[in-house]
């Protein structure tokens, strides 16, 4: 047995590329010609500084780059490295990486916010080096054109917001969490994936692989034979989803009739073509800092109400939820430079920024009011977790209308919601219910800040279960105060994509569920099997029990199952 875990299931074939920190690591060697590292390191610095000055005649280029071109003309830094190839014989990547731990530990040492966060460019400098060093083609991932299965030590969002899935038919990553942002981000492109794998430097590039995240393994070099049979495996599991295709145009209903609309998640624009042939029913969460993550400056007005303006005339009327941004935790972008914290999970995350960032927040609600012109808009808050937060926001909706009416800026139909995802709130939906148009119960956090587990933690190491009675009775709470209150509530949390768990939520009374669109037609599937008075009525049975087994067994009881 591994301990292979599979984010995304699925077969992938395709040659190894090895991407970010596993090439980065240079041994040392000793050199009989340090000459030869001198004119190494000579060449990457004026290969390096090439590429920066494209690039910062770019108007939104930013501080790090501009930092990064001025530590290539560093003579003192230069002479550091140096110092190490010509009297201790280092190669050139060994040398750097000695120089550079010096600056490092000094930076380290300030106790300057600021100065210390320049380790990170340090950082970013170094990885950018290495290639040209290591005269390795910075792999420019987006434009990658052959069958690849991409390994790399941990996967981020950053890398993964580039990988085209034409082409990248698998990921293998080492020991990461499967509820972390990235993990989220590859369900979302429906990349087979695998997680967990050690030993990932005895993977060469270009060497021929198998991925099954399926049964969980990897097969080097594969045989003609292991070749065909993977053929005929992947043509039963393209059989399994021409039957679901079956439900792509049926609205998503129980047997006894009763409605839950199912909608999609939505991270990048690209996923516009995935609502159509998924059959989603509208969009439930659109995190729209991932729209944004490489942005070097914070998105203009203009910029935001174009894209916002696309997506809505796209998917208009379905419903269509865009979530204010969710920075933070392990959300970063370049545009946004937040303060490292000890616990940035329960530190300034999501609307907690408010105050701090209220021009970003501002133009952005003015530019999903512009864009609202186009079709009804849902405005989703997250991370709130007081009613002060929720108030604070609606007056600076209120004042952007007023600002636009005065200039006869038209704008249209906009709802407004929380995200239920902090306990606080959870517990108080039925005060905040009132105040709001929607609920939308985002599990991954709700799950990791109930039972105090860091949702980026592995498997082996968190002890959260999204079936533990204290989930069950904070769902049961927020769905039953938003019925209450005759607003709709939603689930966009990952697990509203696992077909028993979206037993649990529909028997609690839940709207609405929002999710990866590849996931949209099972669920739908197993939805249209179901019954709803039969479920609905276990209801309280369900909020009695103590473990997993049982609700599990309880929900699988069901006449449908
Ligand atoms: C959630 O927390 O469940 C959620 C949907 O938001 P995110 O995963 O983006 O934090
Ligand atoms: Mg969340």
């Amino acid at each position: 047995m591994n301990s292979y875990v599979s984010v995304v299931s699925g077969y992938g074939i395709g040659k190894t590329l090895i991407i970010d920190d596993l090439i980065l690591k240079p041994s040392l060697k000793i050199v009989v010609n340090p000459n030869k590292e001198l004119m190494i390191l000579d060449q990457a610095l004026k290969t390096f500084r090439k590429e920066l000055e494209a690039k910062l005649h770019d108007p939104s280029s930013h501080d790090v780059l501009a930092f990064q071109y001025a530590m290539s003309l560093d003579q003192e830094f230069i002479d550091s490295i140096k110092h190490y190839i010509i009297t201790k014989k280092m190669n050139a990547g060994y040398a750097l990486r000695i120089a550079l731990d010096y600056y490092v530990s000094v930076l380290s040492t300030s106790k300057n916010d600021y100065i210390r966060d320049r380790i990170d460019d340090f950082e970013s400098f170094y990885e950018r080096m290495m290639y040209v060093i290591q005269g390795i083609p910075f792999i420019d991932i987006t434009h990658i054109q052959d069958d690849v299965i991409v390994i790399l030590k941990t996967l981020n969002l950053h890398v993964l917001n580039q990988l085209n899935p034409m082409y990248v038919k698998g990921i293998i990553a080492g020991a990461q969490s499967v509820t972390s942002h990235a993990a989220i981000i590859a369900k979302q492109k429906g990349i087979p994936t695998l997680f967990g794998v050690d030993q990932l430097d005895t993977f060469e590039n270009n060497e021929p692989l198998l991925l099954d995240a399926i049964e969980n393994l990897i097969l080097k070099n594969p045989t003609t034979a292991t070749l065909s049979k993977y053929q005929e495996k992947t043509s039963h599991l393209k059989d399994d989803q021409i039957h679901l295709l079956s439900y792509k145009n049926k609205s998503t209903v129980t047997n006894d009739g009763h409605v839950i609309p199912l909608l999609g998640n939505m991270s990048s624009l690209d996923d516009l073509s995935l609502m159509a042939s998924c059959g989603v029913e509208g969009i439930g969460l659109i995190r729209t800092e991932l729209l944004f993550i490489d942005k070097l400056l914070p998105p203009k007005l203009n910029e935001q109400v174009q894209l916002y303006s696309t997506i809505i005339q796209a998917i208009t009327p379905k419903i269509i939820t865009f979530r204010l941004f969710d920075l933070g935790g392990d959300k970063h972008v370049p545009f946004i430079h937040l303060k490292k914290e000890e616990n940035p999970l329960l530190g300034l995350r999501g609307i907690r920024l408010f105050n701090a960032y209220k021009d970003l927040f501002y133009t952005q609600i003015k530019a999903m009011l512009m864009a609202s012109i186009h079709g009804d808009i849902h405005l989703l808050i997250p991370m709130v977790s007081t009613k002060k937060e929720v108030v604070e926001v609606i007056q600076l909706i209120n004042d952007v209308k007023s600002e636009l009416l005065q200039h006869n800026i038209p704008y249209g139909n906009m709802n407004i919601g929380v995200m239920i995802e902090v306990p606080s709130l959870a517990l108080t939906a039925h005060m905040i219910a009132p105040l709001v148009d929607f609920f939308s119960i985002g599990t991954n956090d709700l799950i990791q800040y109930t039972m105090a587990t860091d949702r980026s933690l592995t498997i082996d190491e968190k002890i959260a279960d999204p079936y533990h009675p204290s989930i069950i009775a904070l769902l049961s709470h927020v769905i039953e105060s938003a019925n209450k209150n005759n607003i709709p509530v939603s689930v966009c949390g990952d697990v509203a994509s696992e077909p028993l768990y979206a037993s649990l939520l529909i028997a609690l009374g839940v709207s609405t569920l929002s999710m990866v669109p590849h996931k949209i037609l099972l669920i739908r599937k197993h939805i249209h099997d179901l019954n709803f008075s039969y479920i609905n009525n276990l209801k309280e049975e369900l909020l009695l029990l103590e473990n997993r087994n049982d609700v599990q067994a309880l929900l699988t009881k069901t006449p449908s199952n």
